[in-house]
């Protein structure tokens, strides 16, 4: 479906973006993997994508808090593959706290990273889908895109945002036969998830498991995580030419937290 396209993938060492980059991998596309990790873990995990897949497989190690780096892992990404014509801007960190004690550094790293980013990277990006007149722009929103939890002031600030820039660009390109959209997620089962279970105990007073029931799926009326598999279809769908007319969408994948 994707055979001669060539994609990045940002934050795709882990959970969702590793999920929705084997997806494009498996669908033809080349693909550039970047995100934190393991140096040995990561390679295995590219030439494994590669080797079974049969697409070039790449990998950045840029930083999504730094706009040069991003805009260098673009340009990079257009050199090795000759084109470039789908960017997923999926990075992104969570914090968990009351607002007043909120660091300040860890707001900035949340702005920069899960929202800044998807800028640096779609600026730097537009103008190749332009001169393809073909491009998919996939942002990684979440359902606090839509609405609101309390302790995660600066990740509902930055998907707020998400969703707003979404929207913006899709417009400017509209004629562009490029297509801007965003997923947004409930929970989904990934380390991101995982790492914040123990705050959010600490800042409500409750055990762990209590934050499973009580607090992360009790917004979930199916009561399940996602998977990240459902996130990458949704993404495959996105990318594909079946999907041309929809653009500024974002598009819940959240068990129906965001109906109630
Ligand atoms: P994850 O922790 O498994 O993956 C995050 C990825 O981002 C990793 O590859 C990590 O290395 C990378 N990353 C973090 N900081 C980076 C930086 N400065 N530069 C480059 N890469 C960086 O988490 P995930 O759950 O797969 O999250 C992916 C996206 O999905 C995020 O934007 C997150 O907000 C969003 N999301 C997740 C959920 C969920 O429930 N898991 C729900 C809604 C939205």
């Amino acid at each position: 479906m994707l055979k001669g396209k060539a994609a990045v993938v940002t934050g795709s060492t882990s959970g969702i973006g590793l999920a929705v980059a084997t997806a494009f991998a498996k669908a033809g596309a080349d693909v550039m993997l970047n995100g934190f990790g393991d140096a040995a873990a990561i390679e295995a995990t590219r030439a494994k994508l590669a080797a079974d897949t049969g697409v070039t497989v790449l990998y950045s190690a840029a930083d999504m808090s730094k706009g040069a780096e991003i805009a260098a892992m673009i340009a990079e990404a257009h050199a090795a593959f000759g084109r470039l014509d789908i960017l997923v801007n999926n990075a992104g960190i969570q914090f968990v706290s009351p607002v007043e004690d909120f660091p300040v550094e860890k707001w900035d790293a949340i702005i920069a990273i899960n929202l800044s980013a998807a800028f640096h990277a779609t600026r730097a990006a537009i103008p190749f889908m332009k001169a393809q007149k073909w491009g998919r722009i996939i942002n990684t929103a979440s359902a606090h895109a839509l609405v609101a939890s309390p302790f995660k002031s600066a990740y509902v600030a930055a998907k707020h945002g998400i969703a707003g820039f979404t929207k913006t660009v899709a417009l400017e390109v509209a004629t562009a036969g490029i297509t801007v959209n965003a997923i947004a997620p409930g929970y989904v089962w990934t380390p991101l998830v995982e790492k914040q279970i123990p705050d959010t105990a600490k800042a409500r007073g409750m055990t762990e498991e209590q934050v499973k029931r009580e607090v992360i799926l009790a917004a979930q009326p199916t009561k399940e995580f996602v998977t990240v598999e459902e996130i990458a279809d949704l993404a495959l769908y996105l990318a594909s030419d079946s999907a041309r007319s929809i653009t500024g969408a974002v598009l819940s994948v959240d068990g129906g937290w965001t109906a109630a």
